[in-house]
C-alpha cells in the first residue's frame, strides 16, 4: 500500500515537472521559479533513487538529465554562478533598458556589451599563478561538480596562460559547446551502433563533457568560450565589460568574435537583429544575445535579484521548437527496406524554416510517445536534422484523434512486413521504394555527390525502369534523359557532366555511397582505412572487424551480410566499370587540379602521373584554359610559350615535388 502512494507521488511529480517543462521551453512562460522547479526535479532524483523499481526512462529526469549526478566530486564556487533573464520581445528589452537607467537615476545612453549566448553548458574555470587549477559546472549556481581532468582535454582551452606575469588568481565563467558538425557526427555515430540520439548539440555537449573517462570527452571535439571575468587578483583590475573580454583574449583565452560593444539599447538591438538569419551560417547554435550593462561599477550600483544579476538580460531568438498538428502520418520505406512512421504536420515556421513533415523513428517509439494523428505535438529542429516530434499535448485533445495501427503490407510493393528487432521491414530487394531510397543515397553531397540528380527526376527514372539499380546511373545519356519530364538540354548535359565526375571518388565515399546498413560516413571510413575492397568481399566472420575500434556486433554483422550477397557484388561489379578510385589513405589536396608535364624530368613520366593521380589531380598531354599547372623539365617544348601566354602556373620539377609533399617516399 505504501508503494503504491509513492508510486502515485513520484507519478504526480513527473506530471507536475512535465507541464512546468512545457511552460518554459514550449510557451516560454514557466510559472515557477528556477528554484522551485529545481526543488520539484531534485524531490523526483531522490524518490526515483530510493525507488529504482519505479525506473521509467520517459521520467523528466532522464530528459533533463538534473545537472547533478553522483559521479562527480563536488566543488563549491567562490562567486554564486547566476543564470541570466530572458527577453523575447523588444518590448521588455526596451523595458529593462528604461529600469535599469531608472534605478541608476540616469538619463544618457547606456553602453552594453553585447555577446552570442551559446547553447551549451555554463562552467567555471580557475587559474592559479597562470595555472589551469579547477574546473566545474554550474550545478545549482553554488554547488558545481568538478569536471577538470575532462576539461583539460578541450584543446582551445590554454592549460597554462600566455602571459609572462599572469595573475595569480583569476576566475572566469565560459560555456562549453559542440559544433554543429561534431554533433552531426556524434549522432550518426550513435545512430549506427544503435544509441538513442541527442536531441539538441547543447545535451550532447553535457553528456560529452560528463563522460566519467576523460578520453571519453577528448574524443567529442568540445569547444569553450570564456566571457566573464569572476574575479581576477594581481593584474589589471578590468573597468568595463569590453575591458575584460580584451583581458581574456590577452590571456590566450578563447573569447567569442561576436562579442561587440553597442553604445546604447537601439544599437544593441540592431546587432543581435543581424543574426536572426546569420546564426544559421555559424559553426555552432547560439539561442540568443546577451545584453550587459558595460560599465563595472554600474553592474555594481545594481547588483543582483535572487536569480539573476540586474545588469544583463538575454534577448532569445524565436525558439527551435514549435506546436502544430499531425495532420496524418504515413509510412517510408528506406533504401535498407526499414519502414519508418513519418508525422505531416500542419505547416509551421521553426527558425525561420517550415517544417511540414517531422520524424517518429520507430513504431515503438512513436507507440511510447503515443501520438495519434490529429494530436497537437511539438517538434523540434536542432541544427541541420530531420525535424522530429518531441511530444504530444494530450490536454488538447478531443476525443476525434486517431490511433496508428503498425501496418502489414509495404505501402509501395504490397509485400508482407517482416519485424527484425525494433524495426519493421519490406523483404522485397526490389521494392520500388528502396531502389529510390538507394539513389537518392547514392547521389548525395556526401557519397557520390553527382548534382542534378534529385527526388523528382531519380522517382521518374524509376517508375519509367530506366534505372533499376545504383549502376544504370553510369549507362544513362541524353535520349534516355530527355525522356523524363520537365527535362531540358542544359539540364540533361549538367547531369551528364556531374555523373562523369562522381567516377573518381574516394573509396570511403564509394562505401558509404553503397548504402550498407549501419554504415554511415563514420564508419564507411574506418572500413576504408582498414581494408581493401577485395579483403571486405573475403570476410568469412565478424571478427576482424569488430577489432576495429568503433565498430561493433551489429555493424560488424551487417557488412559481413552485404558482402555475401550475390547481388550486391555484381552492383559492385558493375560501378566499378566506371568508377575508380583516389587512393584513400593519400590526401585529396590535388582534387581535380589539371597537370601538364613538358621536357625531360628526374622521375620517370609514369611515376609523376601516378603521384598526382594519387592525391586526386588529373594529367592531360596538352595545354587548356583548364590546366592549372605546367611542370617543366630539362629542355621544354612549345608548350612553355603556350602556357605563358594562357597564364597558367609554371613550376620546376623541384616546386612539383614540393608541392605534392611526402608522397614520393612510399
Ligand atoms: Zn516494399
Amino acid at each position: 500500500m505504501q508503494n503504491q502512494n509513492i508510486k502515485n507521488e513520484i507519478e504526480q511529480l513527473r506530471e507536475e515537472i512535465n507541464r512546468h517543462n512545457y511552460y518554459y521551453y514550449v510557451l516560454n512562460q514557466p510559472i515557477i521559479s528556477d528554484d522551485e522547479y529545481d526543488a520539484l526535479i531534485r524531490k523526483l532524483i531522490s524518490l526515483e533513487a530510493q525507488y529504482p523499481q519505479f525506473f521509467d526512462e520517459n521520467s523528466p529526469t532522464q530528459k533533463v538529465g538534473s545537472d547533478i549526478s553522483e559521479k562527480f566530486e563536488k566543488v563549491e564556487h567562490k562567486y554564486r554562478m547566476y543564470s541570466l533573464e530572458d527577453a523575447f520581445s523588444e518590448k521588455e528589452v526596451i523595458e529593462f533598458d528604461n529600469r535599469v537607467k531608472r534605478n541608476l537615476d540616469i538619463n544618457d545612453c547606456l553602453a552594453y556589451s553585447v555577446e552570442p549566448k551559446f547553447d551549451g553548458v555554463s562552467v567555471n574555470i580557475i587559474y592559479e599563478n597562470g595555472k589551469l587549477k579547477v574546473a566545474s559546472t554550474r550545478g545549482d549556481g553554488i554547488i558545481g561538480e568538478n569536471i577538470t581532468k575532462n576539461i583539460k582535454t578541450l584543446k582551445n582551452l590554454p592549460l597554462v596562460l600566455i602571459v609572462k606575469n599572469p595573475p595569480s588568481f583569476l576566475d572566469v565563467q565560459g560555456e562549453v559547446i559542440l559544433t554543429k558538425e561534431e554533433f552531426k557526427k556524434i549522432n550518426e555515430y550513435r545512430e549506427e551502433i544503435g544509441l538513442a540520439l541527442f536531441a539538441n548539440p547543447r545535451n550532447a555537449a553535457a553528456g560529452s563533457l560528463k563522460q566519467l573517462d576523460p578520453k571519453e570527452t577528448a574524443k567529442r571535439n568540445l569547444k569553450v568560450f570564456v566571457y566573464y571575468i569572476r574575479g581576477i587578483e594581481a593584474y589589471t583590475q578590468p573597468k568595463t565589460q569590453t575591458q575584460s573580454l580584451q583581458i581574456l583574449k590577452e590571456l590566450g583565452l578563447p573569447v567569442s568574435e561576436l562579442n561587440r560593444y553597442c553604445k546604447n539599447i537601439q544599437e544593441a538591438i540592431a546587432y543581435r537583429q543581424t543574426f536572426l538569419k546569420a546564426r544559421e551560417e555559424l559553426p555552432y547554435e547560439i539561442d540568443g544575445m546577451v545584453f550587459k550593462v558595460d560599465d563595472f561599477s554600474l553592474q555594481e550600483k545594481l547588483s543582483y535579484t535572487s536569480k539573476y544579476p540586474k545588469w544583463a538580460i538575454a534577448f532569445k531568438f524565436p525558439p527551435m521548437q514549435s506546436s502544430t498538428t499531425v495532420e496524418d502520418i504515413i509510412f517510408n520505406v528506406g533504401r535498407t527496406g526499414i519502414v519508418t512512421p513519418v508525422a505531416i504536420l500542419k505547416p509551421v515556421k521553426i527558425g525561420g524554416v517550415t517544417i511540414s513533415r517531422a520524424s517518429l523513428h520507430t513504431f515503438d517509439e512513436l507507440f511510447k510517445k503515443d501520438i495519434r494523428i490529429g494530436d497537437y505535438v511539438f517538434v523540434q529542429r536542432a541544427g541541420d536534422v530531420i525535424p522530429e516530434v518531441v511530444s504530444s499535448i494530450p490536454e488538447k485533445r478531443n476525443g476525434k484523434e486517431k490511433h496508428v495501427v503498425k501496418p502489414t503490407n509495404c505501402p509501395v510493393c504490397s509485400s508482407l512486413l517482416q519485424e527484425e528487432g525494433a524495426y519493421l521491414i519490406c523483404p522485397n530487394i526490389d521494392c520500388r521504394a528502396r531502389i529510390v531510397e538507394s539513389l537518392k543515397h547514392f547521389v548525395q553531397k556526401n557519397a557520390l555527390n553527382i548534382e542534378g540528380l534529385g527526388d523528382k527526376i531519380i522517382q521518374q527514372l524509376v517508375a519509367k525502369k530506366i534505372v533499376q539499380s545504383v549502376s544504370d546511373i553510369y549507362k544513362l545519356d541524353k535520349n534516355k534523359l530527355l525522356q523524363l519530364d520537365r527535362m531540358g538540354e542544359k539540364l540533361a548535359n549538367k547531369i551528364l557532366e556531374n555523373i562523369e565526375k562522381s567516377k573518381r571518388t574516394t573509396f570511403a565515399k564509394f562505401l558509404y555511397a553503397l548504402g550498407i546498413k549501419h554504415v554511415g560516413e563514420f564508419v564507411a571510413n574506418k572500413l576504408a582505412n582498414n581494408f581493401s575492397l577485395e579483403g571486405l568481399m573475403e570476410l568469412k566472420d565478424e571478427e576482424k572487424l569488430m577489432q576495429i575500434e568503433g565498430i561493433g556486433p551489429e555493424i560488424a554483422k551487417s557488412v559481413v551480410a552485404f558482402f555475401k550477397e550475390q547481388r550486391n557484388i555484381n552492383t559492385i561489379k558493375n560501378l566499378l566499370e566506371n568508377i575508380s578510385f583516389i587512393d584513400n589513405k593519400k590526401s585529396t589536396k590535388l582534387l581535380n587540379e589539371t597537370f601538364v608535364f613538358t621536357g625531360i624530368l628526374g622521375i620517370p613520366r609514369s611515376k609523376a602521373k601516378e603521384i598526382v593521380e594519387n592525391l586526386g589531380g588529373v594529367v592531360k598531354d596538352s595545354l587548356s584554359k583548364d590546366t592549372n599547372y605546367l611542370v617543366v623539365g630539362d629542355e621544354p617544348g612549345s608548350k612553355l610559350e603556350k602556357a605563358k601566354k594562357l597564364g597558367i602556373l609554371i613550376i620546376s620539377e623541384d616546386e612539383f615535388l614540393k608541392l605534392v609533399g611526402n608522397e614520393l617516399r612510399d
